[in-house]
């Protein structure tokens, strides 16, 4: 089966570019494990208040400029932080990102601090 983006995730997409909004729509089509967008287009005032919490390390965020998305991934409609399933997401994020040319990061692949709930458009081909 294949699931499909909520109405909460698509207005969380507002204000992302285009290119990443095409990749998240073709993920959740091939995804063995469903997805919520959680995070998109960020203000700097919660950016700020994100790096105060401990949350992220950088005031530079891709989220800033609607470069980034964070995703949480769902079991039978549940909020999952497990790790597996992430790299599971991430494989369809690749597909799908491949299939257009559309070249990204997951978060899960920075070798330290790694974020597996993040996923954003190479800066080297989106500045
Ligand atoms: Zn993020």
């Amino acid at each position: 089966m294949s699931y499909r983006l909520s109405t909460r995730s698509r207005a969380r997409l507002q204000g992302v570019h285009p290119a990443l909004v095409a990749v998240v729509e073709a993920a959740i089509l091939i995804t063995p494990v469903d997805f919520m967008v959680t995070e998109g287009l960020r203000s700097p005032a919660r950016q700020a208040a994100l790096v105060r919490a401990g949350a992220s390390r950088t005031l530079n965020s891709r989220h800033l400029t609607g470069h980034a998305v964070d995703v949480a991934a769902l079991v039978e409609g549940r909020v999952r932080w497990d790790w597996p399933l992430y790299g599971r997401i991430a494989e369809a994020f690749r597909a799908a990102a491949a299939a257009r040319g559309t070249p990204i990061v997951w978060g899960g692949d920075w070798p330290t601090l790694r974020d597996g709930p993040h996923f954003e458009l190479d800066r080297k081909a989106f500045a």
